[in-house]
C-alpha cells in the first residue's frame, strides 16, 4: 500500500514521520519515563481529549478498531444469536466483530450515489431478533442517522467511525450520534497511531463503565471478574501519547485532505470517472477518495505500468466471502454493493501527499482514460 521506489501509492507515512519526528519521539519518551506502561496518564489524557473533540461525555481507549466494534456491540446489549444490521461494502472487520461475539450480520444494500447504507431498504431487514444497527460512515462521510432512526425506532445504533474521524453528517459529529461509536487508529486512518489502536465513544455513563470493564477482562475491581465474555483490549500508553500529539493536528490534516479532494475534482471532473458524491448535510473527511469506472481493472493495470499503484476498497463484498458462507447469502442478493465492488478504486489520499504526486496521478489517470475510454 505504500509508495514504492519512484511510484505513487495510496498511502505512506514516512513523510509524516519526517514532519512530526521530534514530537513523536518526545511522546514515546514521556511514556517510557513515566514509570507506568499500562492504563496510565496517557490513555486517560487521550480519552478526555478525544471525547472533547467529538463532543461526547466518554471515550474508552481500546487496542484496535475491530475490538472497538465488538465491545461497543456487547456494551449496548448484543448477545449471541442477535442480528445486527450493517453493510457488506465495508472493511471486513465490521462483520468479523459482529461474528466474533456470536451475533449475526444482516446486510443492507447501499446507495448508488454515496455508497452508504440505503436506509430505505432497512425496514424489511428488521426481525424480532434484530438487536442493533451498525451503520458505517464509509470513506469519510456519515450515514444520515436521524433518518435511520425514523426506521429503526428504539434499536440502539452503534456507529462504525473507523473511517470518519472529524466528519459531520446530518445528525451531527461522527461518534456522537449513536448509543456508542467505534473508532480505529490503524496507521492509515484519518487519525492513525504508529501501530494499532482504537476507541469507543458514548455519552452514556453506564455504557462507558461497561466498556471499561469489557476491555479489562470483565473486571471492575482488580482480580474479580464481573462479566463474561471479558477481553484484554486495552489501548497502549505509547500509542495513546502519540495519538494526543496527532489529535492536535487532526483538523489541519483533514483540511489538507479536503484540498487534495478538490484538486482531484478539478483535475478529473471532466473525464467520465465517477467522483465522490457528497450526501446532504455532510462534511466529508476523505479517509479515501474513491472513484468509479466500469473498466476499473484495466485502468489500474495501465496506471501501475506508469508507477501509480492504486487500491480497491473493497474488492469483495463481505456477503460473498467464503468465511461468511454460513450466512446463506448468494451473489446477486445485494446488486448495488456487488456492482460497486467491480468498479471502485481509491486515488492516493493522505495529508502529506505532495502536490507533485497529486499532479502526477491526475495526469496519469487522464492519459490512461484517453486510451481506454
Ligand atoms: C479499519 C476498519 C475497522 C477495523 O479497525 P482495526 O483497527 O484495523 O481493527 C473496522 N471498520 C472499518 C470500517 C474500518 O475501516
Amino acid at each position: 500500500m505504500s509508495a514504492s521506489g519512484n511510484g505513487v501509492g495510496v498511502w505512506a507515512y514516512l513523510a509524516e514521520y519526517e514532519r512530526d519526528r521530534t514530537e513523536i519521539l518526545a511522546a514515546v519518551d514521556r511514556v517510557f519515563s513515566s514509570g507506568r506502561l499500562v492504563l496510565g496518564e496517557s490513555v486517560r489524557g487521550f480519552e478526555d481529549e478525544f471525547a472533547a473533540y467529538n463532543g461526547v461525555e466518554h471515550c474508552v481507549g481500546v487496542d484496535n478498531g475491530t475490538n472497538a466494534v465488538k465491545l461497543a456491540l456487547q456494551a449496548v446489549g448484543v448477545r449471541p444469536g442477535d442480528e445486527v444490521i450493517t453493510v457488506s461494502n465495508t472493511a471486513a472487520p465490521t462483520a468479523v466483530a459482529i461474528d466474533e461475539i456470536g451475533a449475526v450480520p444482516v446486510f443492507a444494500d447501499v446507495r448508488e450515489d454515496t455508497y452508504l447504507m440505503d436506509i430505505d431498504t432497512v425496514e424489511d431487514l428488521i426481525t424480532p431478533r434484530t438487536r442493533c444497527v451498525l451503520p458505517v460512515h464509509l470513506y469519510g462521510q456519515c450515514v444520515d442517522i436521524p433518518r435511520l432512526r425514523e426506521i429503526t425506532g428504539t434499536l440502539p445504533v452503534v456507529e462504525d467511525c473507523a473511517q470518519a474521524h472529524g466528519a459531520t453528517g446530518p445528525g451531527g459529529r461522527a461518534g456522537a450520534m449513536g448509543e456508542a461509536a467505534a473508532f480505529s487508529f490503524y496507521p492509515t486512518k484519518v487519525l492513525g497511531a504508529y501501530g494499532d489502536g482504537g476507541a469507543v465513544t458514548t455519552s452514556d455513563a453506564g455504557t462507558a463503565r461497561t466498556l471499561r470493564r469489557l476491555r479489562y477482562y470483565g473486571m471492575e475491581e482488580r482480580y474479580y471478574v464481573e462479566e463474561t465474555p471479558g477481553h484484554n483490549a486495552r489501548l497502549d500508553e505509547v500509542q495513546a501519547e502519540i495519538l494526543r500529539v496527532k489529535l492536535r493536528r487532526l483538523d489541519e490534516d483533514i483540511a489538507a485532505r479536503r484540498r487534495i479532494a478538490e484538486r482531484y475534482h478539478d483535475g478529473l471532473g471532466d473525464t467520465g470517472l465517477t467522483l465522490p458524491a457528497i450526501g446532504t448535510g455532510n462534511d466529508h473527511v476523505y479517509y479515501l477518495f474513491v472513484a468509479r469506472h466500469p473498466r476499473r481493472d484495466e485502468l489500474l493495470k495501465l496506471l501501475a505500468d506508469q508507477g501509480i499503484h492504486l487500491n480497491v476498497s473493497y474488492p469483495w463484498p463481505i456477503h460473498t466471502m467464503r468465511g461468511f458462507d454460513k450466512l446463506g447469502y448468494r451473489a446477486g442478493d445485494l446488486p448495488v454493493t456487488e456492482k460497486l465492488a467491480d468498479e471502485v478504486f481509491s486515488l492516493p489520499m493522505y495529508a502529506t501527499l505532495t502536490r507533485e504526486d497529486q499532479d502526477r496521478t491526475i495526469a496519469a489517470v487522464r492519459d490512461v482514460l484517453a486510451v481506454i475510454a
